[in-house]
C-alpha cells in the first residue's frame, strides 16, 4: 500500500474545515488509495483549540481507513513540517468597522508567518492551495514569503467560481453539467471575476451558438455568477462553506491525479499569459498532469473579454500595491 502524505489545512476548526477534512479523510481528495496524516492548524485561542478537538474527536470516531494520523497545532511552522499539500483556509473575517485596507493588512500578518513558515518547514514539492479571501493577494503574499519554494506552487482557489458557472450554464441549456468542457473564469476571486463560455462546448457544439444571448451573458450569468456568495449568505444566514470545501476538492484532486485533458479553473502566478504581469496570483484555464498545471494558451480574446480582464487585473493589482509595504 501507499507511503501516507502529509496534509496540512488551516482554520480547521471553521465551517469550511467541517466540510472538508472528512471528505480528505475518506480519500476524496488524493484517492481511494492514498492514506493521509492531517496536520491541523488553528489559532492558540482557547476556544479554537478545544472546538478543533471536537473535530478531531469526529474523525476518529469516523474510523477512515486511509486517515494514518492527525494532528492539532496552534504554530505554522509545526503544522506545516514535511507537509506534501497545505489548504490555507484560515482567514481573518471582515468585522464591523473594518476597512478594506485593515482586512488586507490583517490578512497580510497571517499569510506572510504562513509562507515563511511553509519556506522553512514543508516539503520541497508541497502543493499550496489558498482559499481564506482575499484568496489571490493572500496566495499572493505567502509564495512572496517563500523564496525557496518554487512560485508555482502556490495557488489561489477559483474552483468555486469555475463550477458555479457550470451550474448555471447546465441550467440555461438544460444539458448535464458533466457534459460541459472548456469553461474557464479568469482573474480574482471576486465579484470581477470573468466567466468565459466563449470557448464552452457541449457534445462538441458551441455554448455560445447554443445560448446565443449576449444580453443574458452581460446581465444575467456574470452577475449571477459574480454575486453568488452574497446570494448564499443572504439566504442561508452563513456564508457557504460545503461548496467551498467542495471546490477546494477539486482544485487540490485535479492538480495531483490531472484532469485526463478537461480545461479546469486555477489562480495560479502568472509568468506573463494572456498580458498579465509577472506573478500576479491569476485565475486562468489549465489543464493537469503529473502533479503540474499547463496553462491553455493561444484563446483570442475580443474587446469585451479584454475589458474584463482588464478590470480584474485592476483590482488585484490594487490589492497588490496595498500589501506591497507589509511583505
Ligand atoms: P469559513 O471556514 O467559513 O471561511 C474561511 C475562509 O474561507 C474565509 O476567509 C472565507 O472568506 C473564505 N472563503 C473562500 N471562499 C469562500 C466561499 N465561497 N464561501 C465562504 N467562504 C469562503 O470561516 P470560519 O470563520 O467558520 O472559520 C475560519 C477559521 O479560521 C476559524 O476557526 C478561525 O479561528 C480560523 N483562523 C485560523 C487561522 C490560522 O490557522 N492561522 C488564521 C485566521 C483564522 P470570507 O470571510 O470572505 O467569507
Amino acid at each position: 500500500s501507499k507511503k501516507p502524505v502529509r496534509v496540512a489545512v488551516t482554520g480547521a476548526a471553521g465551517q469550511i474545515g467541517y466540510a472538508l477534512l472528512f471528505r480528505i479523510a475518506s480519500g476524496e481528495m488524493l484517492g481511494k488509495d492514498q492514506p493521509v496524516i492531517l496536520q491541523l492548524l488553528e489559532i492558540p485561542d482557547e476556544k479554537a483549540q478545544k472546538a478543533l478537538k471536537g473535530v478531531m474527536m469526529e474523525l476518529e470516531d469516523c474510523a477512515f481507513p486511509l486517515l494514518a494520523g492527525m494532528e492539532a497545532h496552534s504554530d505554522p511552522k509545526s503544522a506545516f513540517r514535511d507537509t506534501d499539500y497545505a489548504l490555507l483556509v484560515g482567514a481573518r473575517p471582515r468585522g464591523p468597522g473594518m476597512e478594506r485596507k485593515d482586512l488586507l493588512s490583517a490578512n497580510a500578518q497571517i499569510f506572510t508567518a504562513q509562507g515563511r513558515a511553509l519556506n522553512e518547514a514543508a516539503s520541497r514539492n508541497v502543493k499550496v492551495l489558498v482559499v481564506g479571501n482575499p484568496a489571490n493577494t493572500n496566495a499572493y503574499i505567502a509564495m512572496k514569503s517563500a523564496p525557496d519554494l518554487p512560485a508555482k506552487n502556490f495557488t489561489a482557489m477559483l474552483r468555486l467560481d469555475h463550477n458555479r458557472a457550470l451550474s448555471q450554464i447546465a441550467a440555461k441549456t438544460g444539458k448535464p453539467v458533466s457534459s460541459i468542457e472548456k469553461l474557464c473564469v479568469w482573474g480574482n476571486h471576486s465579484p470581477t471575476m470573468y466567466a468565459d463560455y466563449r470557448f464552452a462546448t457541449i457534445d462538441g457544439q458551441s455554448v455560445k451558438d447554443m445560448i446565443n444571448d449576449e444580453d443574458w451573458n452581460r446581465n444575467v450569468f456574470l452577475p449571477t455568477v459574480g454575486k453568488r456568495g452574497a446570494a448564499i449568505i443572504e439566504a442561508r444566514g452563513l456564508s457557504s462553506a460545503a461548496s467551498a470545501a467542495n471546490a477546494a476538492i477539486d482544485h487540490m484532486r485535479d492538480w495531483a491525479l490531472g484532469t485526463n485533458g478537461k480545461w479546469v479553473t486555477m489562480g495560479i502566478p502568472s509568468q506573463g499569459w494572456y498580458g498579465i504581469p509577472q506573478e500576479v496570483m491569476f485565475g486562468f484555464p489549465v489543464t493537469c498532469a503529473n502533479g503540474e498545471y499547463t496553462v491553455v494558451e493561444g484563446l483570442p480574446i475580443d474587446e469585451f473579454s479584454q475589458q474584463c480582464l482588464n478590470k480584474t487585473l485592476a483590482e488585484l493589482e490594487e490589492e497588490r500595491q496595498g500589501v506591497a509595504h507589509l511583505i
